[in-house]
């Protein structure tokens, strides 16, 4: 790989990682959004959502509906005292495919809870701006990044495998 090409990823990804992690806020009372629940186990029987615009896809744990509001909730059996990275990307997918499922509704903000605490993820415009920057860099915009991994059990459930060049999946 050009080593230009090379250095762009490398800066293109710490700019990523810098502009998530200043996305969020952290509380226990953070918990499952209060309203109607109007996706999760028990009453979508695993369907997957789809941003069509952006060929991304994602299976939020619950999505809350309240008034004008639609709220994912992430449930991870972990324990975490940030978030991390790759789950604040994963909601950075289910807003983007929110945002496209109910054009009339906000999304401000999702809920991401570990073991032990809970953490408010805002709706930025730069956690969708990195989701769809690790997305090009994925589907080999900028030179097709490797993949570090044989396991096509994670690239079943992965959110960007449709388009991803390394993809296990096909
Ligand atoms: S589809 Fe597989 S190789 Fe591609 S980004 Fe997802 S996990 Fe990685």
């Amino acid at each position: 790989m050009n080593i230009l090409i090379l250095l762009l990823l490398i800066l293109a990804f710490a700019v990523v990682i810098f502009l998530v992690f200043r996305s969020f806020r952290t509380s226990v009372r953070y918990s499952i959004p209060k309203g109607t629940q109007i996706y999760g186990d028990l009453i979508s029987e695993g369907k997957l959502l789809r941003s069509n615009r952006f060929a991304l896809t994602g299976k939020p744990d619950k999505v809350v509906m309240s008034g004008k509001q639609v709220i994912p909730y992430e449930y991870k059996s972990t324990n975490a005292d940030r978030p991390r990275e790759g789950h604040m990307l994963q909601m950075g997918v289910y807003f983007i495919i929110l945002e496209e499922m109910y054009p009339d509704k906000k999304i401000p903000y999702g809920v991401l809870r570990y073991r032990e605490q809970a953490f408010r993820i805002d709706n930025t415009p730069r956690i969708k701006s990195a989701v769809l920057e690790i997305t090009r860099q994925i589907r080999g915009t900028y030179g097709v990044p490797v993949r570090n991994h044989s396991n096509s059990g994670k690239c079943f459930h992965c959110s960007f495998k449709e388009g991803c060049v390394q993809s296990l999946i096909r």
